[in-house]
């Protein structure tokens, strides 16, 4: 509760500041109102606001007066999480930490693009590993998403660290597999209050060699999401070790094709795609909030993959427009965790609102091929 001790003071140095406001204002009008009444409507307040309310004036102290320590303490994991993620909404300075449950300080070097320094820092909470990107050496947390939403909704403070948040970042190398090369783009923008980060992986052939644009020998292709990444090597590779995998479970047959569906969207994804060259192939992950489009030239030439991820609207660490992209390190990697609900195809449609994406006709095959048994299995 140190934590709290210390916000207490900071925030009691303006309160002396409004305590003398109070005296000069003594009739604003909330104050006018019966005491009842004005418990009535403290009461409907969440812990995190009454904190700050009690901080506000001498009178509203007294309303609310309360032992935050102990209130604090009485709640439940999940509701201490949401008081700081509550407090840290209205603090420019403070962000909530899941694994400390406390705040932090701000940290303006603390960028997606400085992964490698940040996941090294000595503190007691280490990073997210969220949707496996950390190998491009960008990783958004669940800080930055809500800094950036925090300080774009303020306006008016911390200008620079906004935009470095918000800053582009490519990233372009040799492939291991010569002559291909690669490039990464991570994009974040503030769409309707809602944090939408866009990746796009790209791998060029620029000799003469005819060789595929997505080979099997090598691991080289990206963790789009913790849902949809590749079990070593290519594709096809990885989509027969998958298989091989689900066999050994002795699941019925059904329950084996949905899971091998639900676990290759990328390689089914990428087949697609090399079936039809120049033609977006669509999906959607069924457990975070994450489109992908994938396509092939038609020289066949360059391969594109494409993920628009949706990271949610200000909120608590512990909420699942959040965790669903946080890759859970203990569980077993056939376990998916639920399923998400949200409109597929719609982070995508957000993001290019107004712009053609061409009539990719992947979306819509790949999609009813795979519901079907989803449907079968919510009956049996
Ligand atoms: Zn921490
Ligand atoms: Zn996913």
């Amino acid at each position: 509760m140190h934590c709290l001790r210390f916000l207490c003071r900071l925030l009691g140095k303006g309160r002396h500041h409004h305590r003398d406001h109070d005296q000069d204002n003594p009739n604003a009008v909330i104050l006018q109102l019966p005491l009842d009444l004005l418990l009535l409507i403290t009461d409907q307040l969440a812990l995190h606001d009454k904190f700050l309310l009690s901080h506000t004036c001498k009178t509203l102290r007294q309303v609310t007066c309360q032992d935050w320590a102990i209130e604090v303490s009485r709640l439940s994991f999940e509701d201490q999480i949401g008081f700081w993620a509550g407090l840290a909404y209205s603090l420019p300075n403070r962000w909530a930490c899941l694994k400390c449950c406390q705040l932090h300080p701000i940290d303006t070097s603390d960028v997606p693009r400085a992964y490698w320094a940040i996941s090294a820092r000595d503190v007691p909470c280490t990073v997210d590993m969220s949707r496996g990107v950390e190998i491009e050496a960008y990783s958004v947390q669940h800080y930055h998403v809500q800094f950036a939403l925090k300080l774009s909704r303020l306006g008016n403070i911390h200008r620079r660290y906004l935009k470095a948040l918000m800053k582009p970042y490519t990233c372009t190398r040799k492939s291991p597999i010569p002559p291909l090369a690669e490039s990464y783009t991570a994009e974040p923008r503030i769409i309707n209050k809602r944090f939408i980060l866009r990746e796009e992986w790209k791998f060029r052939n620029n000799t003469s060699s005819a060789i595929p644009i997505f080979p099997d020998e090598h691991d080289l292709f990206p963790s789009v999401c913790p849902h949809m990444d590749m079990l070593y090597g290519g594709p096809a590779r990885s989509r027969f070790r998958k298989e091989s995998s689900i066999r050994q479970m002795g699941m019925r047959q059904l329950e084996e094709h949905v899971l091998l569906k639900e676990v290759t969207l990328l390689e089914e994804g990428i087949a697609s795609a090399c079936e039809s060259p120049g033609q977006w192939i669509f999906n959607s992950c069924l457990h975070c909030a994450t489109d992908i489009a994938v396509m092939i030239s038609t020289d066949e030439r360059e391969g594109t993959i494409r993920a628009w991820h949706d990271f949610g609207i200000e909120g608590s660490p512990m909420d699942i427009s959040w965790k669903a992209h946080v890759r859970d390190q203990h569980a077993y990697w056939l376990d998916l965790g639920p399923y998400l609900d949200y409109p597929h195809g719609s982070i995508r449609e957000l993001w290019l609102e107004g712009a053609s994406h061409g009539t990719g006709t992947g979306q819509s095959t790949l999609r009813s091929v795979f519901k079907k048994p989803i449907d079968g299995l919510s009956k049996v």
